[in-house]
């Protein structure tokens, strides 16, 4: 199962994240929001965030 990368809530739903430090990871909606508002997303990558 996913887990947010930060605070590892289980069970909820995750969204893609380009942290500065750590890369991509999967973050909650909370912690996604926190990451936005400190300026530690990386920009331009979102659209296409799979890394697969
Ligand atoms: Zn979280």
């Amino acid at each position: 199962m996913e887990e947010c990368a930060l605070c590892g809530k289980k069970g909820i739903s995750l969204l893609w994240a380009f942290h500065k430090e750590k890369g991509g990871i999967w973050v909650c909606a909370e912690c996604w929001k926190k990451l936005y508002e400190d300026n530690m997303l990386v920009y331009g990558s979102s659209e296409s965030g799979c890394a697969c």
